[in-house]
This record gives structure tokens, sequence and C-alpha cells, in this order.
């Protein structure tokens, strides 16, 4: 039986309770002394980087989180599934000024782009529903007619993928 990484980064913490064993382990697997000094290597790099210094373990940990469960954190999920909600409640309280305002400014082919416009929500639905991205929650009766539901949910669609493309840039 080989170290696991968790072992070989409590050794090199010092924060182990077998440190013999471990110690006889090294002395005969060149395969996990290896990895340990793989390890030493990346965390003498850390130090003599000053402002990640504080970082160091911390940094290591993420390192081998990363190599064990490559996929999105739970509070990514949550933060986006609250920004979905955020927005479509923002483009709500919007919606009753737009509507006002969307008469005023009635071109030849305003329901042409409108009926383009539902098209193209109803393929991005269709592509939401291939990728199983989080559902969107469903807008309350309103007295608005479905085109200018279909509208606004656009609109929040819209300001969730920014919303997500600022989050996963940030995490990076
Ligand atoms: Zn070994």
């Amino acid at each position: 039986m080989h170290l696991t990484n968790d072992q070989l980064n409590e050794y090199l913490d010092g924060q182990t309770d077998d440190r013999a064993r471990i110690q006889t382990h090294l002395d005969s697997c060149d395969d996990c002394a290896a990895r340990l000094a793989t390890l030493q290597t990346l965390f003498a790099e850390l130090d003599s980087l000053p402002d990640l210094a504080l970082t160091t373990p911390l940094a290591a940990r993420v390192l081998l989180n990363l190599e064990r469960t490559p996929r999105l954190p739970r509070w990514l999920t949550l933060t986006s599934l609250l920004q979905t909600a955020a927005a479509v409640v923002a483009i709500i309280v919007a919606a009753p000024l737009v509507l006002d305002y969307l008469p005023t400014v009635q071109a030849p082919t305003w329901t042409d782009t409108l009926a383009q416009i539902q098209i193209q929500w109803l393929t991005w639905i269709d592509a939401l529903a291939a990728i199983q991205a989080p559902t969107m929650p469903e807008i309350p009766a309103l007295g608005i007619s479905s085109l200018s539901a279909s509208l606004v949910m656009a609109c929040a669609f819209v300001l969730w993928l920014f919303g997500n493309r600022a989050l996963l840039r940030n995490r990076l």
C-alpha cells in the first residue's frame, strides 16, 4: 500500500500520528519518496512567493482536492441559483416599465422581431434542457402575455449567463 496524498501532506505539515511508519515506507519506496519530493518542491515554490506565503497549506490542499473532485463546488451551484432568482425578480419588477415603453416604439417589423425572439428563446430552452442546466423558476401570473413573459425570461437568462461567466472567471 502506497501512501496517500493526505498522508504525505500531513507528514510534511508534521500533523501525523504514525510518522515512524510513513518514514519507514518512504525509506523503502522510491515512488512515494518522489511524490513527497514533488510536494516539498511545491511548498518551497509557494513559500518563495511573498504574497502567497500565508495560503501555502490551503493552496496545496486545493490542488489535491481538484485532482480528486473535478466538478463545480456546491457553493458555486448555490450562487448560480440565487443569482438566477435575483435576476428574475429584478426583471419582473422592471417589466411593467418596459411594457409601458414598448407601444411607443412600435415599428413595422415589431411583430416579426418578437416572433424571432420567441423562436430564439425556445431554442435556448431546448439547449438548456439538453445540458441539464438549473431550470428557471416560473414567472408568477402578472396578467402579461406569454410573448412578454418570453422576453422577460430571455433577459433574465442573459443576465444569468453573464453572471456565471463572471463567477467562473473569478474562480480562475
Ligand atoms: Zn509507496
